[in-house]
């Protein structure tokens, strides 16, 4: 199947929908878009605006992720490199590949094996696919100055790494998605937020907020992709089972005035963790960290360890860099609530659903802006048994996202 089959106009609203998607950031958007193309009627709402959460704070990057292999995430990278391949044919004007260069220095912690091992099996995942090699450059090599920034600290330099990975803009990329929905028939929402929800005849009688009104409407089923808000939200409805145990962690970036060039530079940090330094709108920027945070999901913002420590690491790299923040913004994942350090837990999304008398509940904790394409086709992989088969629209891997 090829792109949209057939267009459907808008929803009756007074027939109730199949589905209320809550939560207009990268997961609720291509949920909708996933259910519209698989022929459920949709309603998206979104307490503010598209990607004001997570996904406009990212470090957007459309990725494999490297460093998850360190963890054993195997077949995260496989997906998400497969999806970095998908969203570059899809969305060409949103998502472009990137180099990213690694400094080896002789006290660098990862030795000159691991990194050499790490990309191979990178590039071992990504086999077939485009932008899927590295290489390495040693001082003598031609091309060794060229690749790099004048800045960057040549004391203790051996080598560098490139490889290839992508970038984009992930407010635009969430809001190109929410408007493809649009297009296939969903109902959206925005400043609209769930108040409440209680079982009903229908399956769900739902209250909602929507510029000083408030109203309801039904649907057979709720999705709760809500981000950092998932547990606070499925409190809001009646007969939902406990939220999941999970750890809300801040990530910071800061935005420094000028560029680097336009690599994307993977530093390692003191404590082993990775800061990247990105080209962004002429400017770089830099993150992120990993932060525990108990509060509102609405408050968060950059502590000052969290500067201190993108600008040490920074200035430990680029040790004359005039270091101007221009910007600082901070986002929230939601990671399980397993043993060690953050940096080691699980990135992929896990989904909790619920159906009891008909009717569903289905909720998101996690995931990448990569891969959200696959998360929604699992959602809506869940919909045939308890909503029965609708006639499928479209096929969300061969319809073309254009910015909105
Ligand atoms: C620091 C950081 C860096 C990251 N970098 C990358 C990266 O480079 N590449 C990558 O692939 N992934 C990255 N990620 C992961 C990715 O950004 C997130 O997984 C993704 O943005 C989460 O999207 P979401 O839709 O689940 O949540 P959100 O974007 O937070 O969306 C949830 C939405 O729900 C709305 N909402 C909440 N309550 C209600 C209510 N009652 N009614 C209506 N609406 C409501 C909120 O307003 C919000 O807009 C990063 C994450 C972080 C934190």
């Amino acid at each position: 199947m090829s792109g949209v089959l057939e267009r459907r106009s808008n929803v009756d609203q007074s027939q109730g929908f199949d589905l209320l998607v809550v939560g207009g950031g990268i997961q609720g958007c291509g949920i909708a878009q996933a259910a519209a193309a698989a022929g459920y009627r949709t309603l998206l709402i979104e307490q503010k605006d598209w990607g004001s959460g997570t996904s406009s704070r990212s470090s957007k990057l459309i990725h494999g992720g490297l460093r998850y292999l360190e963890s054993g995430q195997f077949s995260l990278v496989r997906r998400a490199l497969r999806e970095r391949q998908v969203l570059l044919q899809i969305a060409p004007k949103l998502v472009h590949p990137v180099p990213f260069l690694i400094p080896l220095y002789d006290d660098s912690k990862r030795s000159d094996m691991a990194l050499y091992t790490g990309l191979h099996l990178y590039r071992w995942f990504g086999r077939g696919l485009e932008h899927n090699d590295f290489d390495r450059f040693e001082p003598d090599d031609p091309e060794f100055d060229q690749l790099l920034h004048q800045g960057l600290e040549r004391q203790g330099l051996r080598a560098i790494y490139r490889y290839w990975d992508a970038q984009t803009d992930d407010r635009l990329l969430t809001r190109a998605v929410a408007y493809s929905a649009q297009t296939l028939g969903a109902q959206l929402k925005r400043r609209c937020e769930l108040l409440h929800a209680q079982p009903s005849d229908y399956g769900w009688r739902v209250d909602l907020a929507e510029g000083g009104r408030n109203y309801r409407i039904e649907a057979s089923a709720i999705i709760n992709a809500t981000g950092p808000w998932v547990g606070r939200v499925q409190q809001r409805i009646h007969g939902a089972p406990a939220p999941l145990p999970v750890s809300l962690v801040q990530g910071a970036h800061i935005l420094i005035e000028g560029s680097l060039g336009e690599s994307v530079y993977y530093l390692e940090t003191d404590d082993g963790r990775g800061v990247f330094a990105m080209p962004w709108q002429g400017d770089t920027l830099v993150g992120t960290t990993e932060t525990h945070y108990h509060g509102d999901p609405a408050e968060c913002e950059p502590t000052t360890v969290e500067l201190d420590y993108l600008r040490e690491t920074l200035k430990r790299y680029f040790p004359l860099l005039d270091v101007q923040i221009k910007q600082q913004f901070a986002g929230l994942r939601v990671l399980d609530n397993g043993d060690g350090g953050f940096f080691h837990r699980a990135r992929d999304s896990r989904i909790q659903q619920h159906w009891f008398e008909g009717r569903g509940l289905i909720s998101i904790y996690g995931g990448k802006l990569t891969t959200y394409r696959t998360t929604a086709l699992k959602v809506v992989g869940m919909l045939p048994e308890y909503l029965g088969k609708r006639r499928a629209l479209a096929d969300t891997a061969q319809l073309m996202l254009e910015p909105a």
